[in-house]
This record gives C-alpha cells, sequence and structure tokens, in this order.
C-alpha cells in the first residue's frame, strides 16, 4: 500500500517535472508517466504490479536481457578499481585498449572486414553518427577535396537525433519543428519493396530502380561533392525491411566507382540481432566507418564505436604532423567503465551462442508471428531477419490500401499490447508494430508473448475498422 502511494506520487511528479524524448507532450501532460520498477530477462514490471513482455528489448538494445549478473559484477569492479578515465591525448583505459583490440577482431573474424582496425568511442548511436558526419569532411578536407562532403542518406532511415543525426535521419516528423535537414545531407528513395514497389515491379526490377535513383542523384549533384552514403544495413525504426536482392552489391559499385564513402549504422543490427555478429558481414558490405552503440553493451551502459577503415585512418595518420589533432571527442569518449561491460557482454553473446539463438528463435517468432496474424484482415505484411521482425498494417490486404494519412493503427494495437501484457512497439515512420526482444528469449516467452499479442489484435479490431475511413 505504501508502495502503490509512493509510485503514485512519483507519477504525478513525473508528470509535472519532466519533458520525455520522442513524445506527444500533451499526452504526458494528461496521462503522467506509465512507470517501471524492474526487470529480469524479458520481462518488465510496472509500477502497479502488472509483467510486461518486453517485445522490444528497450529500444532494440537489451540484448542479453535485463539483469544480468555478469554485466552488474563488470560494472561495479570497473567502478572500484577506475570509475573513470578519459582519452584525450595520450591517455588510455585498460579496458578500453583491450575492448578495441576485440571490436577488431569481431570485425575481421565475423564480418569479413578486417579493413576496420581503428575504434573512436563516444556514448550514443547519434553522436556516432555526428563523428561518421565529420570524419568524412576532416577526410576530404586533409584529401585536398573540400567540396566532396555532402553525405546520401535515405528516406525511412533512423540515425538519431543530434543536429547532424537528425539531417540523416530520412523521416519529415523530426526535421521539420527543427529548421533541419542540415543542406549538405541528401535523401535518396526508400527501398521497402513491399510499400513503394510500383505497378507490377518484380522485387529485382525494384531494386535495380533504388539505385538507378541513387545514381541519378549522384550524377545530378555531381560525384566529386558526394563524400559518403549512410545505411542501416536492415531498415530498423523506418519499418523493418530488409534490403531488396542485389541492392547493396550494386550500390557498393557504385559507391567505389565515384569514390563515395559507405557508412553502416549498424546501431541495431550490430552484436547478434541479425543471427550474425553484424550486418557488414551479413550483407557482404565493405563500409569506411560503422557506426555502433546499443548491444555493444546491452544498454548496462551507454556507449558508442566507430569503426574506422584503414583507408580513412591511413590519411589522417599520414597528415597529422601537419594539420595538428584530432579536434573531436567527449568528455566519455572510451568510458573505462563502459568498456568492462562491453567486454563482459561480449564474453556472454559468446558463451551462450546469442548470434546462432537469434537467428533460431528468429525464425520460430516470423513463422508464430505470421501464423497467429494470418487471419487478420488489418495485417498486410510479417517480415523481419532474425531477432528484428516488422508487422505493417494496412486498411484492406486485398489490395494493400494503406491506412488514411493521419491514423495511426499501430500505436492503437500497442496500446491493446500494452494492456494485454506484451511490450512490441510503435514506429514512427510506417504503420509498422516491431519485435526485438533479447536474443536469449525462450520458446516459452515467445509463444506466450505472441499468444498476448493475438488476443491484443483482436481486441483492437473494433477501433482499427474506424480507423479504415
Ligand atoms: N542509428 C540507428 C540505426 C538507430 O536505430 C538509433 C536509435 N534507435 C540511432 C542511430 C541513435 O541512437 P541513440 O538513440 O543512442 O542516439
Amino acid at each position: 500500500m505504501k508502495d502503490s502511494l509512493a509510485n503514485a506520487d512519483l507519477g504525478a511528479m513525473g508528470r509535472k517535472t519532466m519533458l520525455h524524448p520522442v513524445s506527444s507532450v500533451a499526452d504526458l501532460a494528461r496521462t503522467g508517466p506509465t512507470l517501471y520498477t524492474r526487470a529480469k530477462g524479458t520481462i518488465l514490471e510496472d509500477a502497479a504490479g502488472q509483467e510486461h513482455i518486453d517485445m522490444g528489448a528497450g529500444l532494440w538494445c537489451v540484448n542479453v536481457g535485463y539483469g544480468r549478473p555478469e554485466l552488474v559484477e563488470a560494472g561495479a569492479e570497473a567502478l572500484r578499481n577506475l570509475s573513470y578515465q578519459h582519452h584525450f591525448g595520450n591517455s588510455a583505459a585498460k579496458d578500453t585498449v583491450r575492448l578495441s583490440e576485440r571490436l577488431v577482431q569481431l570485425f575481421a573474424e565475423n564480418a569479413g572486414a578486417g579493413h576496420l582496425n581503428r575504434v573512436f568511442y563516444g556514448t550514443s548511436g547519434s553522436d556516432a553518427n555526428d563523428t561518421a558526419y565529420k570524419l568524412v569532411r576532416y577526410y576530404n578536407n586533409l584529401r585536398g577535396k573540400p567540396a566532396k562532403k555532402k553525405i546520401i542518406s535515405r528516406i525511412g532511415s533512423y540515425h538519431g537525433l543530434t543536429a547532424a543525426a537528425t539531417s540523416l535521419t530520412g523521416i519529415d516528423a523530426y526535421h521539420k519543428m527543427f529548421d533541419l535537414p542540415l543542406p549538405d545531407v541528401l535523401h535518396t528513395s526508400c527501398p521497402h519493396f513491399y510499400r513503394y514497389a510500383e505497378n507490377g515491379e518484380s522485387e529485382a526490377q525494384f531494386s535495380a530502380r533504388m539505385v538507378r535513383d541513387l545514381e541519378n542523384l549522384i550524377e545530378r549533384e555531381g560525384p566529386e561533392t558526394i563524400g559518403a552514403f549512410i545505411a542501416e544495413p536492415v531498415m530498423g525504426t523506418g519499418g523493418v525491411f530488409l534490403p531488396p536482392p542485389g541492392y547493396f552489391a550494386k550500390v557498393q559499385a557504385l559507391l567505389d566507382k565515384h569514390d563515395i564513402l559507405l557508412i553502416a549504422d549498424e546501431v541495431i543490427t550490430g552484436f547478434g540481432r541479425l543471427g550474425h555478429w553484424f550486418g557488414t558481414g551479413a550483407f557482404d558490405l565493405k563500409p569506411d566507418i560503422v557506426s555502433l552503440a546499443k548491444g555493444l553493451t546491452s544498454a548496462y551502459f551507454p556507449m558508442s564505436a566507430s569503426m574506422i577503415s584503414d583507408r580513412v585512418y591511413d590519411v589522417l595518420a599520414a597528415k597529422s604532423d601537419e594539420t595538428g589533432a584530432f579536434m573531436h571527442g567527449f568528455t566519455y569518449s572510451g568510458h573505462p567503465v563502459g568498456s568492462a561491460i562491453a567486454l563482459a557482454n561480449i564474453d556472454v553473446i559468446e558463451r551462450e551462442n546469442l548470434v546462432e539463438q537469434a537467428s533460431e528463435a528468429g525464425s520460430y517468432l516470423l513463422r508464430a508471428l505470421r501464423q497467429a496474424t494470418a487471419d487478420t484482415p488489418f495485417v498486410g505484411d510479417v517480415r523481419g531477419m532474425g531477432l528484428m521482425i516488422g508487422i505493417e498494417y494496412v486498411a484492406d490486404k486485398a489490395t494493400n490500401t494503406p491506412f488514411p494519412e493521419g491514423t495511426a493503427p499501430h500505436k492503437v494495437v500497442s496500446k491493446h499490447a500494452f494492456d494485454h501484457g506484451v511490450l512490441p512497439r510503435a514506429l514512427p515512420f510506417l504503420p509498422v508494430n516491431s519485435f526485438s526482444p533479447p536474443l536469449n528469449i525462450s520458446r516459452e516467452e515467445m509463444d506466450e508473448g505472441v499468444a498476448r499479442f493475438a488476443h491484443a489484435l483482436e481486441a483492437a479490431g473494433p477501433d482499427l475498422e474506424k480507423l479504415q475511413g
């Protein structure tokens, strides 16, 4: 009783005192926050004592599940030994050096990327992409190509929300209230076959058209002005969809032809999520910069890493005496506590074979969700790779007609799902619910989560009918 009174007070306080990220200010003022109090494995408990199966792993980040003693211990020990060490100038923390070695090795051994031999650290996926944005400029300035610094991203992509990362993000809703994107960021077509294929196009034709659009944009702008192309191997927040067949091979050839860097944004896809260690290996990419965060520490500590290719690093190294220091970095770059936790996290992923587990669990969950939604008139497409799965809603399944503009069927379903004790995410670009649970989710939890979701979908039926227009 005392606890629940305290929780009610905290809810009221939170409503008065907080501005939440990416949320409706008005809704929060009306309802206040839902307080969560503890989590273990894949189960989150709210302040009312209700348990929820976390089908999102937070924001696609708690890859090894909540409450792992190995990670807690690693963090506690690091805090006791060396609670902080910066990496400005020549200073370094031991665990950060060890982590760098481990990441370089993982990319060489598990992603066919032995050319990524340097690591730069930050604290979020957004700042990793800011680092990429600045590195593209620096690299081309050093090479005497100061005009070559526009970056091409894709409509529907999500790369974070600092000013440069917001610009790279290809979703208008994040731009318009902040006068972004910055003028040197361009967006090309969204390679989502299910939604954007035109008049009977095959997947191969669609894929070729997407690459043609990119090529046309490069040629229109002038290849001498394009520094980089940034892509998530599998697009996440935009709606969870895979690249169409042949897409990345053709994109890579185009980039090589025009001396354009590839930035792989692996903030979601890294560390096993796709049933591969990295999307870089899964899609045979040859990126010059890879952005990592989320699964790097399974969100036990805010940490990002940028993998940097020899080709980029060698230019920085060759010119360093001439140009002076690399004037970029953060107080928390290479934080020793984050590094210790990341090392323990990678140990768990390896020891428990969580990469293979994500592949098997992903196939199982995809099949189960397809079966559970097969007779639902509003579910148009269920797709995914590994434990990155999306369900896209349509007003009419037979014709793939979308719900009317301004409606949000996926948010309606999410609300019912919450009431049924399961948490898929409602995404901001397309009407899609995503499923990206911890990689060690059990069969029983998947079965239970799918059963709860199926009930929620049934309960949402009348509300969805009202949205049909
Ligand atoms: N890139 C991708 C692909 C992401 O999904 C995200 C976060 N969802 C980010 C970058 C930004 O990461 P952060 O929120 O840690 O800044």
